[in-house]
């Protein structure tokens, strides 16, 4: 989930072949937008992935990859779906307009384009984008710790497992459960307890690294932590890394048999590329090992 926030201005890719065009929208939008360019599809394609904008206005006769066909690219990758394209054309048949719509722009502007509608229709759409990425940042995010919720976890271990097969790259999984939990929310209080997790979390978010890493809030005091690329040894050192992170936040945690302060147990396990299996399967182990740090004292990692 890579969105903007909304208080940075709003990013607009300007895909023409003609640089009069591009210089003429770069004039109407520049005032209220961050306005980037390419001349060709995939310059834009290439540009979208690196870092989506929050608009594509996208010329439909260009050489080389056309118009139509960077959308539909776009429209393909998870990466880049959910940026909207708007269509400038000077082609107005509906045929063109049936064609553009099916491919996934959401809304056309005929050239020579009029400044006024040019402007109305981007903040449109571009207002209607960052509501919908408010959305997407609600049902995905956690709203007590702001790390990822169980939904998104589900949704990117199964991506991985498909890419890290594909690749024949092993992926690792973490998961984490805070110790003796009930005893802090009876000692503390509910709140301090939700401030505790919210602490654990940040902790443990600040020492992934990687782009790909993932912390997910996994239920009410347990996370878990998606690893691709990474085999057992990286995640070993992983799970120490993250069990030194809580235990050195330092948070007293008196009714605790393990430490004076608060600790986490953590249950490691490997897809390794060779082995046959299932992100289910990989989830089980994890949590068996979880259960196994907790049995063999906690505040460790097993696996
Ligand atoms: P163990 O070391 O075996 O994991 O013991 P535990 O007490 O942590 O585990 P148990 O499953 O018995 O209790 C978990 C407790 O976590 C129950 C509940 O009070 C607390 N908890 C779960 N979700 C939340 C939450 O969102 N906020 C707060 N404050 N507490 C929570
Ligand atoms: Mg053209
Ligand atoms: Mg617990």
């Amino acid at each position: 989930m890579t969105t903007a926030t909304s208080s940075e201005r709003p990013r607009i890719l300007v895909v023409d072949d003609q640089p009069a065009n591009i210089q003429t929208l770069y004039q109407v939008l520049k005032g209220d937008y961050d306005v980037a360019m390419a001349t060709d599809g995939s310059q834009a394609i290439a540009l979208c992935q690196r870092r989506p904008p929050d608009l594509v206005l996208l010329d439909v006769v260009m050489p080389g990859i056309d118009g139509f066909e960077v959308c539909k690219r776009l429209k393909a990758d998870s990466a880049t779906r959910d940026v909207p394209v708007i269509f400038v054309t000077a082609r107005d048949s509906t045929e063109d307009e049936t064609q553009g719509l099916e491919v996934g722009a959401v809304d056309f502007i005929t050239k020579p384009v009029n400044p006024p509608v040019v402007r109305a229709r981007v903040r449109t759409h571009v207002e209607l984008k960052r509501q919908a990425d408010f959305l997407r940042s609600m049902a995905f995010n956690d709203g007590l710790t702001g790390v990822a919720n169980r939904r998104w976890f589900d949704e990117r271990l199964q991506v991985e497992w498909l890419r890290c097969r594909r690749n024949k790259l092993p992926l690792s999984l973490i998961l984490l459960d805070l110790d003796h939990f009930k005893a802090y929310n009876d000692h503390y209080g509910h709140q301090a307890g939700d401030d505790c997790l919210r602490a654990v979390a940040a902790a443990m978010k600040a020492r992934l690294g990687r782009p790909a890493d993932l912390l997910a809030r996994y239920g009410g005091e347990e996370f878990v932590c998606l690893l691709p690329e990474t085999p057992a040894e990286g995640a070993r050192a992983k799970s120490e890394d993250l069990g030194r992170a809580v235990f050195d936040l330092g948070i007293p945690h008196a009714g605790s048999a393990t430490a004076p302060v608060v600790t986490i147990s953590r249950g490691v396990a490997t897809a390794a590329p060779a082995v046959e299996g299932s992100p289910s399967e990989l989830l089980a182990r994890a949590d068996e090992r979880l259960y196994a740090a907790k049995h063999a004292g906690r505040n460790r990692s097993e696996g």
